[in-house]
């Protein structure tokens, strides 16, 4: 049962201006649909699979009205009338059906979990009451009518929700699921994801380099970024800006995975091939956008498969994924297309002069300004679109928006952490 709909194939973005923020994330959430398929997989082996539909209750739980702790259950208008004496005739433990009604001035000694025998309805707990020498129970006053007792259906009752389609499943849905009788669940198919590094000065690391080549960052970090329970990820190495050779690899690829995630070589130099190989195997929806760092990030596709060229500085790598290519893959495989909120704080800096009319995302902290106390964002004191570093100290991205021409101490802006732009786990 794959979702029909696929993606929209055709352009209307041409390479002249560039695309904002708002409307590079507006255009992919318009393009893009959900292609992985459906599978049915046990219940135990779903963690941080996306939900394929909707799954209901289709019984009670509790399945019946049933003690929340070890004592006696009985009837409260017994115990009212009685003055509390009631004489033990039952014996109830977990996992066994009450066999009979409970009779008139009598209780049942019962443990937490076992169904509450017909005829009662409270049930105090053992320590709070007295045996006297005949066996007769001697129960505290002021006990409330239906203390101490869970109703069926009080947690789920048959039609309840359980899960919706589009979740990713966590912990606690694998809880719900198996609590309400499900052994198995449908879940989207792991989007088939390819990674590609591109460019002729990367080279492996392991192998000695000289001056003008660069060890591959991108592609461990890729890897790493795309990999989670609803995704399976194909690395595909690393090919020079060999025109042919990448249209080749890129050919072969799309023949057999939803997404093509390539770093480098998206610019528009004669050394830069992306543009070309994505034009000529199949269309672009997006190249160019007004966003630092990240402007000459790409999206198109060839027949169903989605590729997102990106940038080759690491830092653009970086955030272009958490910005995009991430929200492009939860939605790929099933899930809502998500937009991360992150939270206002004040900037912990100071930015003299920001170009207008683009979107910059910082690489930022949260900590206490060492004069107030207060906690603020602190940006990487460097810029440089390439320095690693930068990215290992921030635990996400400061934004400032198109109209911001400068920051003061104090200001507002928006952190997002990037754990709240990372694929969905299910934790
Ligand atoms: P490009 O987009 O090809 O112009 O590359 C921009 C910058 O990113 C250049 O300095 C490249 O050397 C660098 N770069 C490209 N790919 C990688 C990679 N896989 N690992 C590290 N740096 C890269
Ligand atoms: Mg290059």
């Amino acid at each position: 049962m794959s979702t029909a709909r696929k993606l929209i194939d055709d352009c209307f973005v041409h390479d002249s201006g560039r695309m904002r923020h708002d409307d590079v994330l507006a255009l992919l959430a318009d393009r893009l649909a959900p292609v992985a398929g459906v599978e049915t997989v046990p219940v135990i082996e779903a963690a941080g699979r996306i939900a394929a539909s909707d799954v209901t209750a289709p019984i009670h739980v509790p399945r019946s009205d049933n003690a929340a702790v070890d004592g006696f259950a009985f009837s409260h208008a017994d115990y009212r009338e009685r003055g509390g004496r009631l004489v033990p005739a039952a014996r109830i433990a977990a996992g066994t059906l009450p066999d009979e009604r409970l009779p008139a001035g009598a209780c049942a000694r019962i443990f937490t979990g076992a169904p509450m025998p017909e005829g009662a309805d409270t049930v105090v707990m053992e320590e709070d009451c007295l045996v006297e020498t005949d066996g007769t129970i001697l129960i505290p006053e002021g006990l409330k009518a239906g203390a101490n007792r869970r109703l069926a259906g009080e947690d789920f009752r048959p039609g309840d929700p359980v899960l919706r389609a589009g979740e990713p499943l966590r912990p606690q849905d694998l809880a719900a699921l198996a609590a309400t009788g499900h052994d198995e669940v449908a879940v989207r198919a792991r989007l088939r994801i390819a990674i590609l590094s591109t460019g002729d000065e990367i080279i492996e690391p392991g192998r000695p380099a000289h001056r003008a080549q660069v060890y591959d960052s991108n592609r461990p970090m890729l890897l790493s970024l795309a990999t989670a329970p609803a995704t399976t990820v194909t690395d595909l190495g690393h090919v020079g800006d060999d025109a042919d050779e990448l249209r080749r690899t890129i050919a072969r690829a799309a023949g057999n995975h939803d997404l093509i995630v390539t770093s480098g070589g998206a610019s528009r130099g004669a050394e830069d091939h992306m543009l070309d190989v994505l034009d000529r195997l199949g269309r672009r929806h997006l190249w160019q956008i007004a966003v630092k760092p990240g402007r000459p990030m790409m999206f198109g596709q060839i027949g169903d498969t989605v590729l997102i060229g990106l940038p080759g500085n690491p830092v653009a790598v970086r955030v272009c994924f958490a910005l995009y290519a991430r929200a492009v893959i939860g939605h790929l495989a099933g899930a809502a297309f998500s937009r991360p909120t992150g939270y206002p704080l004040p900037a912990g800096f100071e930015i003299a002069r920001k170009k207008t009319g683009r979107r910059e995302f910082l690489r930022g902290w949260v900590a206490s300004d060492p004069e107030t106390g207060k906690l603020v964002a602190h940006k990487f004191p460097r810029d440089g679109s390439g320095l690693v570093s930068g990215l290992q100290a921030a635990t996400g991205l400061i934004e400032l928006d198109e109209e911001t021409s400068t920051v003061a101490r104090g200001d507002a802006v928006r952190f997002i952490p990037f754990a709240e732009m990372a694929l969905p786990t299910g934790t």
